[in-house]
């Protein structure tokens, strides 16, 4: 099949100068975590008892949405909010709202979200409203005793209930499934078939180091090499060009007809290609996913009305992107990569 490109990616005129690093790469998409808070509890994305930030230190929604705008400004082309859950940030739907002017003005190719959807069936309809055209659903297994041992609190019910919403609403939903070792390696086959039956893509992702989650990282890794390689005993998968703008890299299974995507941190570092940066909700941009670097840009933000200041700021911080990331997971590195959960940067 040849390669498809489904997003504009490319600077409309008259915006301001492109955000490019020091290796060559532009900067075109922004992830922003909304809230560090999440009705769920993954065990390998956060502990079972989590501090949260106090309120007084998040960015206010209208903050938010000034911030946003400053990066559309400069060229990034595709906004997604996460989170923690970023649909139980309270009013969120105002900021889908306020951001959706981007689209409605052509600066903005995609406005999106990654969500645990177990409030879609509330807001589906709404972002659809918004020119929501894509979710992600992060849905790591379809064993409803098992989906309560990932998430600690979720309920598989609520969550599918969320699917059909987002679906019926017409938002073309990806499934995301974290590659668990002895907890969903066995079902990969079975989701994907349930995944493709209904039409969506399911990307597949490596568990990542970050944070002190409880369980050992050890245990839940899964190298994706390994999954693609028993895939391809009972499936033909064949190389497809096809990006959403992030970091998976999809083939088509021949037998499904569906897209399977591969997120490989650790297998196969895709840093050379990186688009992307990511803000949290209390306004630390994080060049790297997996690097320590970050750049405080709620107090420029907050200094003028202007964005001269906050402009100045993501300059500085873009000009220090870091080349990569380097995660390790084996049995002497029983140290997190990094102490900051998941769920902090948002995925
Ligand atoms: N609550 C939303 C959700 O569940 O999709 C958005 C935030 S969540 C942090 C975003 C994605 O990151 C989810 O797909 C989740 O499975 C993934 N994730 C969390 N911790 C991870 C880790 N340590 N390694 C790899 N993926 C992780």
């Amino acid at each position: 099949m040849a390669a498809t490109h489904t997003l504009d990616l490319d600077r409309p005129k008259g915006a301001l100068a492109p955000l490019v690093d020091k290796f060559g790469r532009t900067i075109t998409y922004l992830r922003v975590s909304v809230t560090d808070r999440c009705d769920f509890r993954c065990v390998y994305c956060m502990s079972e008892n989590m501090t949260f930030l106090p309120k007084r230190d998040l960015l206010s929604l209208e903050e938010l949405d000034r911030l946003c705008s400053a990066f559309v400004a400069r060229g990034v082309r595709k906004l997604r909010l996460t989170g923690g859950e970023p649909l139980v940030r309270r009013d969120i739907m105002f900021l889908f709202r306020s951001l959706s002017r981007h689209l409605a003005s052509g600066a903005l190719a995609e406005l999106t979200l990654t969500t645990n959807g177990s409030q879609l069936a509330r807001f589906a309809d709404e972002l659809a409203a918004c020119g929501v055209k894509r979710v992600n659903v992060s849905l790591d297994t379809l064993d409803a005793e098992k989906f309560r041992a990932v998430t600690r609190w979720g309920d598989l019910a609520k969550v599918l209930v969320g699917i059909d919403a987002a679906q019926a609403a017409g938002l073309a939903v990806k499934i995301n499934a974290v590659a668990l070792k002895g907890l969903n390696e066995d079902e990969i086959p079975a989701l994907m078939e349930w995944a493709h039956g209904r039409g969506m893509d399911l990307s597949l992702i490596e568990v990542m180091p970050l944070g002190e989650v409880g369980p050992e990282r050890v245990d839940q890794y899964l190298p994706l090499s390994l999954v693609r390689a028993r895939l391809s005993q009972r499936n033909t998968l064949e190389d497809i060009g096809y990006r959403t703008g992030g970091p998976a890299r999809y083939v088509r299974v021949a037998e499904t007809g569906g897209r399977l995507g591969f997120i490989t941190p650790l297998t196969h570092n895709f840093c050379e290609g990186c688009n992307r940066v990511r803000v949290t909700c209390t306004g630390t941009l994080f060049m790297c996913l997996g690097r320590e670097d970050a750049a405080d840009l709620r107090a420029p933000l907050r200094a003028s009305e202007a964005d001269d200041l906050l402009q100045a700021a993501i300059d500085e911080a873009i000009a220090h992107k870091p080349k990569g990331h380097d995660f390790v997971i084996d049995r002497r590195t029983r140290q997190p990569a990094l102490a900051r959960h998941m769920s902090t940067t948002g995925g």
